[in-house]
């Protein structure tokens, strides 16, 4: 492969094109693995960001995509449906929370984030309250980088300060502190509730990643506290969006991390893991309520419409990992995962330069002190057979369910090797 030309032309995420960090050649990947140029295999600690439950080269994702090839690889979504659509949808009313029954197709899960903000802001405007354009997000969350969803991530680690004059001014709570194990009380609640009070006429919705906050620090949270808001956001009239584009899935240890708090949100976003990690397609989902008033408005139609919206072959692949998800024992797998992270993480809490070991379902997080380096970390794990990519002090696993045990046990073994030293 010519790295020249990749570290040159190429843009990576977060990438510099002066100074680019390594970027290694793979040629394929299967089962847990990833398979470097020169054929050694990397155990994928990351489920390529979430995504990859099933692992790689599953057969049944792969047969759903020559399927849907043979018929049509795609057709646009105005005026035209299909069944790969249909049927996914279906499934995704089915089982996410209850009262969500609307559903978005859109292309990436920044995209499906700015259109859950459109509805919420087309629900007020068509409920004659257009003042109710603000949004209350919380520190530490990450929602995504385009402008709308960036506006929402936290004001620091998402670099407000750079694109200021572009981004709305949102409100921010701080992050919610109780762990997940923890309940919730008056006072952890109290910067929330105050923000709401003070100014709910401008807030169309209070937007959040349930239980588990991703990229912007890997944190778990009280579902007591997630309770907490959605109770506030009746009391004060507020929508509430959940982001689960990380936690979807299972990854939680729930099919959906706001059955941890047994709330349903007004709307609802989707996507990394919802193709198995094959193909980029996300959701919107909204209920009866938000799209009846969305449709009642001045616009009468809702404005968003991507080119591939709806993709057939994202949408038909889809259906084949969720199929393949719930068809299997995935609630044993990620239970199973959490316990072995748990017991072999272990050693690394007493460690120095170790702030923090946590779990959840099939993540499990090493918080140290200072930043580590990236480059000598992920060296130092290639090594030892295993693909982790950490950032600022975080170093992270959250594996495809299907890994082994023994591939978990050097891919948790290699992190206290290279972590406790
Ligand atoms: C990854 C992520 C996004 C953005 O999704 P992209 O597909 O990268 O645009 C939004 N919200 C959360 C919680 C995420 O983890």
């Amino acid at each position: 492969m010519d790295l020249d030309f990749d570290r040159n032309h190429i843009w990576h995420p977060y990438s510099s094109l002066i100074d680019p960090p390594p970027v290694y050649p793979i040629e394929r990947a299967e089962g847990v693995r990833i398979y470097l140029e020169d054929g050694r295999g990397l155990i994928d600690g990351m489920s390529s960001w979430w995504s990859a439950l099933h692992g790689y080269k599953v057969p049944e994702l792969n047969r759903a995509l020559s399927e849907q090839m043979e018929k049509m690889s795609h057709v646009m979504f105005g005026g035209l449906t299909h069944e790969p659509a249909i049927t996914l949808c279906k499934k995704l009313v089915e089982i996410t929370p209850h009262t969500l029954t609307r559903v978005f197709l859109a292309d990436s899960g920044s995209v499906s984030v700015e259109v859950a903000i459109k509805m919420a802001l087309q629900y007020w405007q068509s409920q004659g309250r257009s003042g109710k354009n603000r949004l209350l997000a919380l520190r530490n969350g990450y929602h995504g980088d385009t402008f709308g969803a960036m506006a929402t991530c936290d004001p620091v680690t998402g670099m407000h300060h750079l694109f200021a004059s572009q981004l709305t001014p949102h409100f921010f709570a701080p992050a919610p502190q109780p762990k997940f194990s923890e309940p919730c009380g008056d006072e952890d609640i109290a910067e929330l509730r105050q923000l709401i009070e003070k100014n709910h006429n401008q807030l169309a919705a209070v937007i959040l990643e349930p239980v588990v906050q991703g990229a912007g620090g890997m944190r778990f949270y009280s579902p007591e506290y997630l309770q907490r808001v959605r109770q506030l956001c009746d009391q004060y009239d507020l929508l509430l969006i959940a982001d689960e584009i990380a936690t979807g899935f299972g990854r939680s240890g729930k099919l959906f991390a706001c059955e941890h708090a047994d709330i349903s949100p007004d709307i609802l976003t989707l996507g990394k893991a919802l193709t198995g990690g094959t193909m980029t397609l996300a959701a919107t989902l909204c209920t009866d309520r938000v799209a009846e008033g969305i449709c009642r408005g001045e616009a009468g139609v809702f404005m968003h419409g991507p080119t591939f919206m709806g993709n057939p072959l994202a949408c038909a692949v889809a259906n084949a990992s969720i199929e393949l998800l719930l068809s299997g024992p995935w609630q044993q797998r990620v239970a199973a995962i959490q316990t072995q992270l748990d017991r072999q993480l272990a050693p690394l809490r007493d460690a120095a330069g170790v702030a923090d070991v946590r779990t959840l379902g099939a993540i499990g997080v090493v918080e140290m002190d200072q930043p580590v380096d990236m480059r000598q970390v992920q060296e130092a794990l290639i090594e030892r057979g295993v693909w982790l990519r950490p950032f600022g002090r975080l170093v992270y696993a959250m594996p495809p369910y299907v890994i082994s045990e023994v591939d978990l046990g050097r891919l948790a073994g290699a992190m206290v090797e290279v972590l406790g030293r």
